[in-house]
């Protein structure tokens, strides 16, 4: 395996800049990079190289837009266990799951190859004398701004997606996997004409900088936050994918170990640093206490890997803090425990109530707050409450109460008897405080694209002149 650390280290020894991002492994604190921040004339920069390099790679032929970013899919594969080992120093990933991640952005980016060219619009129903289409165009020049909970994978969509419909790309990755998004930019930049993609790297505040420059799309993956302060400070299209509070919901008709077993799943994979992971349970209190009991078992016997940083396990740990307070009854975790990095232990707090910070917000971290419900409808109405919209499960033998969940559940995604899952291709269409606008799938391609009607006429036939006499 190549050695990306020292090779960055190397590429940044003779650079000059004001700010560095300094980012640390989070299991055990070792330095892992250091990369300079983008400054403030250096995001404008970065902007109007895209904005140069926009024309020409509108008029490239759809075919070989596709055929640039299925070979970027290629470099991305040579570089597979690069970018998966430097997603784990980064972000504390286990290196399976950040593998799967890396093998997710490549399975992404062919897809969005094979799409790109496929993306059409329509004929319309016109005069016989006209022709009448509505033709898809670029927008012209695209800010990515993702995350760090699943940094290949998420950033490949949107990059993928912004290209192959003819759009140059400003990408700026989270500046908790600085190293990871500055690889997977070299390696996508590679197969492409210059300043089609370029990097700008930092903060909120070059985020910031960057959403006021003039751009004509922007694709924000992250916090519920950060996307309605984007939607703030600019006039420009914004598609947000944004935060969740997915409920789980644990009818009275299940075996409570199987309901365990997805509710363990849903709250702690990826230490719970999951967009749609299980954020509040609903439980019938007629299997409630096994429900519970085999919930603690499997939360005890996890060894979970390390949050992103420890400013993520303060924010984590202070939710928790503040449930117990207001009455909340801790059956295994909750304490920050002793020594170096991020962890956090898999923690299941019984007793919650909507009056509690972890009930209404997205916690982001391996916690399972667990409520009682009298009935299923109790469960549901609870569950359809709040401001968010991501997604929800639901964990049911009853036909009938499947098909009400699904149609009652204002969220983007439901899931019936499986935390996770899903076809291939599946966009995502988040409501209220999660987001706006499909951020995965085919639809992702509208999103990247401005639909323009064409309606055109041939000019009237020359009428020859009247002979006179
Ligand atoms: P974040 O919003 O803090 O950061 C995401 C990106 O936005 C980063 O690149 C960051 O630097 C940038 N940013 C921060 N402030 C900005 C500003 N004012 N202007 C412009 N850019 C700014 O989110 P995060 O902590 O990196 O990621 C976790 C969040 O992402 C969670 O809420 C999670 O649910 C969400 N997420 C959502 C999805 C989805 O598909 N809905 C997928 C993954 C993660």
């Amino acid at each position: 395996m190549r050695d990306i650390e020292r090779l960055l280290a190397e590429e940044c020894s003779g650079v000059r800049a004001e700010e560095w991002i300094e980012k640390t492994d989070p299991a055990d604190d070792s330095p892992v990079v250091r990369i300079p921040v983008t400054s403030a004339e250096a995001v404008s920069g970065a902007v109007r190289t895209a904005r140069a390099a926009s024309r020409d790679w509108a008029r490239t032929a759809p075919a070989d837009r596709a055929a640039a970013v299925d070979r970027a899919a290629d470099g991305l594969s040579a570089y597979q266990e690069e970018l998966a080992w430097l997603t784990k120093r980064e972000m504390g990933r286990p290196l399976d799951e950040a593998r799967a991640g890396v093998a997710a952005g490549i399975a992404t980016l062919r897809q969005y190859a094979q799409l790109g060219p496929a993306h059409r619009g329509r004929s319309l129903a016109g005069a016989w004398s006209a022709t009448d289409l509505m033709v898809p165009e670029p927008r012209g020049v695209a800010a990515v701004i993702t995350p760090w909970n699943d940094p290949v994978a998420v950033s490949c969509g949107l990059i993928g997606a912004a290209l192959v419909t003819g759009n140059t790309v400003v990408y700026k990755p989270s500046e908790r996997t600085p190293a990871t998004g500055w690889l997977l930019h070299r390696l996508i930049a590679e197969e492409l004409p210059d300043g089609v993609l370029t990097l700008v790297n930092g903060g909120a505040e070059v985020g910031d900088r960057l959403v006021r420059e003039p751009l004509d799309v922007i694709a924000h993956v992250g916090s519920t936050a950060t996307g309605l302060s984007i939607r703030r400070a600019t006039t420009t299209k914004v598609v947000r994918e944004n935060g969740g509070n997915d409920p789980l919901l644990v009818d009275e008709d299940v075996d409570p170990a199987w309901a365990a077993e997805q509710a363990a799943t849903g709250a702690f994979a990826n230490s719970g640093q999951i967009c749609v992971a299980v954020e509040r349970i609903y439980v019938h209190e007629r299997i409630a206490a096994s429900f519970l009991a085999e919930l603690v078992k499997r939360a005890e016997v996890l060894d979970l890997a390390p949050l992103v940083d420890r400013r993520l396990r303060d924010e984590v740990h202070s939710q928790v803090a503040e449930a117990i307070a207001a009455g909340a009854a801790v059956q295994c975790g909750g304490e920050i425990p002793a020594g170096p990095g991020a962890f956090y232990p898999a923690t299941v707090l019984a007793g919650c109530t909507e009056q509690m910070r972890l009930m209404r917000e997205e916690t982001f971290g391996p916690v399972a707050p667990v409520s009682v419900v009298a009935s299923f409808e109790e469960g549901l109405s609870r569950a359809a409450a709040g401001e968010y919209g991501l997604a929800a499960t639901v964990l049911t033998g009853s036909l009938r109460h499947a098909q009400e969940a699904w149609r009652e559940l204002p969220v983007g995604t439901v899931k019936v008897n499986s935390v996770f899952g899903g076809a291939p291709a599946g966009a995502a269409h988040p409501r209220g405080a999660s987001g706006d606008g499909y951020g995965y799938g085919p639809e992702l391609l509208d999103e990247f694209t401005a639909t323009k009607v064409v309606h055109w006429e041939a000019p009237p036939v020359p009428q020859p002149a009247p002979q006179a006499g």
